[in-house]
């Protein structure tokens, strides 16, 4: 992993039953050398005119990308993931504590790993 993965990392988000996500807590134009979570980013920004999406957080709708506080990436933690899902923390959210993200993300991830929870990275020492 590199020292620019390492920042970005939020957590790694698992499942009792073994299912895992590493997940990204990231700058909507901070680059990101990871191909698949690049592009997921690049077009769901792309796509944000078009389509409106809302703050995991506070549920506060997002429509142009200066809205956008942070990015919530996910990708199974596979050696070649099919496909990272994003969500997003509005402006304002975006300045809550670690914990405060962590909670919304959580919920958020449900639907992606049912009864999943973080678990701190070794690499948050
Ligand atoms: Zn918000």
């Amino acid at each position: 992993m590199s020292r620019h993965e390492r920042r970005a990392s939020l957590a790694r988000y698992r499942q009792e039953a073994g299912n895992e996500l590493n997940t990204y807590l990231v700058d909507p134009d901070q680059p990101l050398d990871v191909p698949i979570l690049q592009n997921a980013a690049r077009s769901w920004l792309d796509a944000l005119p078009r389509r409106m999406r809302s703050c995991i957080v506070c549920s506060g709708l997002i429509w142009e990308r200066q809205r956008v506080g942070r990015l919530l990436l996910s990708v199974p933690a596979v050696p070649k993931p099919p496909a990272a899902t994003v969500c997003a923390v509005c402006c304002e959210c975006s300045g809550l504590p670690l914990a405060a993200l962590e909670r919304a993300a959580t919920v958020a991830l449900q639907t992606a790993v049912p009864g999943g929870r973080f678990e701190p990275l070794d690499t948050r020492r």
